[in-house]
């Protein structure tokens, strides 16, 4: 994910210089958060055999920062998920979730992560079970215990709500012609039943059926399409395992234009039909930026790639699996500068690699997402557009110290604090990481540096990795006990000195640090936030 960098003032936008972090970030605006007690942590472990009678509570997989996401008990092994979306973003698709999983431990009721729609009936292994929410978990109790290390097939009927409840945000995206998704971290529940944590990856296959006039896309490649009466149904399936948080479902009044990427990747971008003309040149530099990315760190890691074009305020890009979500309002007028712009798009781009392909086992090691996505960012600019790293990296060791205040070191961020509707989308995850990521370099030098990033997206291709499995390799291919290092950089309070740079010097955390981490009434941020959330309805 990338906040879109609102310019706050005429000026910092007509000098056309690259909108500074942190202040200019809009903060993401969302609702108050649940409480999460973190006395939860510990039921997560009595998913099994539960006594008759005992009420139904949330669980989750032990995520320091998210504790009710996941569930234990079960590994999904696929999803297929099914929408009728009715032509209008006022009223709930009907929705059928079908989970292919095998059982990690014998159970006798299970939960999923479900917080926004009707249930209106599950059945297990074809057989009805019995059902009931607690907190933002759906709790099924099959009619018969599931024995440990056996498949099981969930399948659910529900509806899936466009329309946010009071208080939450994420999900379904309401554009100006149909939906779009926007799950991470914490929403894929809001749309359909699931293990919402990116631990548990696996294979998606969608339907959406939508009337005539719609474009329904998804991620991975098309599978069918089948039309019945004034309606046609598309069928799309991964052929790489995803997280929950990277689904995307794309209705609209669409086009989908289709090019040819390096190797012959086919690369497709679903865009509004009217807006075709006006982002094609955007569109057009896809396959070039996917054969940079892949001089740097190897072959692109999925069956396509693609941008989605959504014509709706999210304030946010956000990497879906093979098609990345962006703001159609970032390519529009004269807002950025171009190669500001083009560096955005290898932000997502290389999320393919960095979080999709290579997915964090916790939300606390979102630091190897967003920082690597704004290492290659920031190269891009570097080598693309004379933007230099050192000036970049040396405006973000005087701002770190500030952003270690306001959102915890790089590998143990703050969580999303309950009332302050913000997430834990924070500079130190993003300037302050790749901070860290240009010292590793400094340290060990180049050719061991670009050896260790192309070998962790290869290592851990299709899979899940930690901060821990990335300082083994760091070690490794540099031949050096790097633990130390690592410890001051991603997990002190203060900013380590910079590595051939002792004149850099930190700026202390001040009051203005402080408030850069709340959302300001007067910011256009805020405003535009407001306004996100009441227009664009739609139909
Ligand atoms: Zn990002």
């Amino acid at each position: 994910m990338l906040l879109t960098p609102r310019p706050q003032t005429p000026e910092a936008s007509s000098h056309g210089s690259r909108p500074a972090v942190p202040s200019r970030f809009r903060l993401r605006l969302r609702g108050p958060r649940r409480l999460k007690a973190t006395a939860l942590l510990a039921s997560a472990v009595s998913v099994c055999l539960l006594a008759a009678g005992a009420p139904a509570t949330p669980v989750g997989v032990g995520d320091r920062l998210f504790p009710y996401l996941g569930n234990p008990g079960y590994d999904v092994q696929s999803y297929d998920l099914s929408f009728t979306y009715p032509g209008s973003n006022s009223k709930p698709l009907q929705a059928v979730t079908t989970i292919n999983a095998v059982t990690t431990a014998a159970l006798d009721h299970f939960n999923l992560d479900f917080a926004h729609g009707k249930v209106e009936s599950v059945r297990v292994d074809g057989e009805p079970a019995t059902f009931t929410s607690a907190g933002e978990d759906l709790v099924v109790t099959p009619d018969k215990v599931l024995p440990a290390g056996s498949w099981t097939r969930i399948t659910v009927r529900h509806t899936s709500d466009p329309v946010p409840a009071k208080g939450q945000d994420g999900g379904w995206v309401q554009t100006s012609d149909g939906l779009a998704m926007a799950n991470q971290a914490d929403a894929a529940h809001l749309v359909f039943p699931c293990n919402d944590h990116p631990s548990d990856k696996a294979l998606f296959t969608f339907r959406i059926t939508a009337p005539d006039g719609y474009t329904a896309v998804a991620n991975g490649l098309p599978a069918d399409r089948e039309r019945a009466g004034k309606s046609t149904t598309w069928t799309y399936r991964t052929r790489h395992p995803m997280a929950t948080e990277l689904a995307q479902v794309s209705i609209g009044r669409s086009s989908v234009l289709h090019r040819t990427g390096p190797h012959g990747l086919p690369v497709r971008d679903v865009v509004r039909t009217e807006d075709r003309k006006e982002l094609e040149p955007w569109l057009a530099k896809t396959p070039g930026q996917i054969a940079w990315m892949e001089s740097k760190v190897g072959r692109y890691p999925f069956e396509t790639y693609g941008i989605l074009m959504a014509d709706a305020s999210t304030g946010f890009e956000l990497e879906t699996q093979t098609l990345s979500l962006f703001e159609k309002e970032l390519f529009a007028g004269n807002t950025y500068p171009a190669w500001y712009v083009d560096s955005i798009m290898v932000h997502e781009l290389s999320h393919q690699w960095f979080g999709d392909s290579v997915s964090p086992r916790a939300w606390s090691d979102l630091w190897l997402n967003e920082g690597h996505a704004t290492w290659y960012e920031a190269l891009y600019a570097e080598e693309k557009a004379g933007k230099p790293m050192e000036k970049r990296m040396k405006a973000a060791y005087s701002a770190s110290d500030g952003w270690r205040a306001a959102g915890g070191p790089p590998a143990a961020p703050k969580g999303p604090e309950p009332g302050q509707k913000i997430s834990i989308f924070r500079p130190n995850v993003y300037d302050g990481a790749a901070l860290a990521l240009y010292a590793l370099r400094q340290e060990i030098g180049r050719p061991a540096f670009e050896q260790l990033e192309r070998s962790w997206v290869s290592l851990h291709r299709d899979g899940t990795a930690n901060t821990a499995d990335y300082e083994r390799l760091a070690s490794q291919i540099s031949g050096r006990d790097l633990s130390g290092f690592f410890k001051a950089w991603l997990y002190a309070e203060k900013t380590p000195p910079m590595p051939g740079h002792p004149d850099w010097k930190p700026t202390a955390p001040d009051a203005k640090h402080g408030k850069n981490a709340k959302p300001s009434k007067n910011t256009k941020a805020a405003r535009t936030g407001k306004a996100a959330k009441t227009a664009k309805a739609g139909k």
